[in-house]
């Protein structure tokens, strides 16, 4: 085990676990099968803790505790349910700097980041559902004085929840509220690559009082865990988020089995921005909408395309303001981008910015691995702006993931249109101009599940969530999520 570096408090290194275990039948235990995985720590690269791989036995021990504990979940109150996550919330609301803390060193993210952004969605996110419950309806159909017809909208049964590392507690959370609430028992697996923070809320589930199994959390691999997850045969529903690849692997598995299947994918977004935009804030949101989070939001727009009037201002304001971006050690202050999740991902990044070289891009600034005095082994690198690739090389169509853009001028809306529809993705989109009119033709003809118009990533839990063509299948977020989560039944009563 590593001697942790020195600017870390001793307080919050104590709450980063250093054994990963999975939460299965109300309790904490290691994998069945007896082995472990180790656990990175991205800003330093050296091994802090071993995460329990898990194989298909310890599935079925989380699916016969989760099969055990539906009936008297799914037929308790929704105040019931409702409560207890509240309870929930507000344990994670006392443990935020400690989430916080954990989520920043075990995924390398700026620890100013997960406080103010994962950590606070994560509850808000339990909050969010724990109280849609208490406001749902269903809707009544009435046949001319023949009949009546309603909708019960029943929990399914046991469901997988799988989701990614990128934003860790706050997308397993995303996943998991809708499911609960509704009345559903629950085997989630996080990403073996940033388990702790879901390690933490495992422990907060049972001091909170959650009853045993309703909630089962299973560390390990995708091949070791997330396969035998996705094919047993008791599983009635999984929500997925992750990579489109993944995606259809795991689509070929549930499919056959008729499984309910909500898959949140990949994503190449497009930023456009039209000569009448407010120019300084356009500048600096779409920085931020390029680097958040060191680019690993399925939703950064990673190709600008800027109209060709304002192309050469646009591209001197935004490199200036690329290069101020300090890229450090998560947990300073001043750090603007943290380390890269994992050595193998900086790598495929890194052989991005290789490519797009090979394809002919100029590199602006940026795209070099560097080291951080005091972490020279961290996975950090500089952010990459390159111009002159065309809008259909691979650069262009292929999801990077990381801290690497590209500026594409454009002459028309119609020009603009095609440039941002021509990738096989289609999850988000945002549009930077000050004429109402060209946000509503463009919003209307972007094949994105999502637009955003002069802001990005501004989101509001009841809004549909998803993408469409190889950014997935389905939708997340409010009522979306709670009519995934349950079976929709016709009750007709004849008068
Ligand atoms: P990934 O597909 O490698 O892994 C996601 C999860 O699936 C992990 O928990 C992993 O262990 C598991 N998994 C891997 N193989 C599996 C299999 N065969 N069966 C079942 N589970 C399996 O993705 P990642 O690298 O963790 O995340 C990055 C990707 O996620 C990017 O493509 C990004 O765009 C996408 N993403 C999408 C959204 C969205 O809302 N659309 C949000 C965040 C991330």
């Amino acid at each position: 085990m590593e001697t942790l570096h020195k600017s870390t408090t001793e307080a919050s290194l104590t709450a980063v676990p250093t054994e990963i275990l999975n939460y299965i039948g109300g309790g904490l235990k290691p994998a069945q099968t007896g082995k472990w995985i180790s656990n990175f720590h991205p800003a330093s690269g050296r091994i802090y803790g071993q995460i329990a791989e898990s194989g298909s036995e310890d599935v079925q021990s989380a699916y016969d505790a989760a099969s055990a504990a539906f009936p008297a979940w799914s037929n308790s109150t929704a105040k019931y349910r409702s409560d207890l996550m509240l309870r929930l919330a507000d344990l994670m609301e006392r443990d935020l700097e400690v989430l916080a803390f954990i989520e920043s060193y075990d995924n390398g993210k700026p620890l100013s980041v997960a406080r103010t952004v994962d950590i606070p969605r994560a509850i808000s996110n339990i909050r969010f559902f724990a109280t849609a419950i208490l406001h749902g309806s269903t809707e009544a159909h009435d046949m001319d004085g023949i009949a009546l017809n309603y909708t019960l909208r029943q929990p399914i049964g046991v469901v997988a929840c799988i989701s990614p590392w990128n934003l860790p507690l706050y997308l397993f959370t995303w996943k998991i509220a809708p499911a609960l609430a509704a009345g559903n028992t629950v085997l989630a697996k996080p990403s073996e690559i940033t388990p702790a923070s879901a390690f933490h809320f495992s422990k907060l589930c049972i001091e909170a009082g959650f009853p045993a199994g309703v909630l089962n959390v299973l560390h390990g691999t995708g091949p070791s865990i997330g396969a035998p997850l996705v094919s047993h045969p008791g599983i009635k529903a999984v929500s997925f988020t992750g990579g489109t690849q993944t995606g259809a692997t795991i689509a070929s598995i549930a499919a056959p089995q008729f499984k309910k299947l909500s898959l949140e994918l990949g994503g190449k977004n497009a930023t456009l921005v039209f000569a009448d935009c407010a120019f300084e804030e356009t500048v600096s949101e779409t920085a931020r909408a390029a680097f958040s989070n060191q680019g690993q939001i399925c939703l950064c727009g990673s190709r600008i395309l800027v109209q060709r009037s304002i192309y050469d201002r646009f591209k001197e304001a935004f490199v200036a303001k690329v290069k101020l971006l300090k890229v450090g050690d998560p947990q300073d202050a001043q750090s603007n981008i943290g380390a890269i999740v994992s050595e193998p991902h900086l790598l495929k990044v890194l052989s991005y910015v290789e490519l797009a070289k090979s394809e002919g891009g100029k590199l602006l600034c940026g795209g070099n691995r560097i080291q951080v005095e005091g972490l020279e082994n961290g996975y950090y690198m500089e952010p990459a702006v390159f111009e002159g690739l065309d809008p259909y090389c691979r650069t262009n169509q292929e999801e990077i993931f990381g801290p690497v853009v590209t500026l594409i001028p454009f002459d028309t809306e119609e020009e603009a249109l095609q440039f941002a529809n021509c990738t096989p993705y289609g999850l988000a989109s945002s549009v930077w101009t000050s004429n109402l009119g060209t946000s509503q033709r463009v919003a209307a003809k972007l094949q994105t599940g999502i637009v955003w118009i002069n802001c990005w990533m501004l989101r509001d839990l009841r809004t549909p969530f998803g993408g469409v063509k190889q950014s997935g299948v389905g939708r997340e977020g409010g009522w979306e999520a709670l009519r995934f989560f349950t079976e929709a039944k016709n009750v007709c009563i004849k008068h």
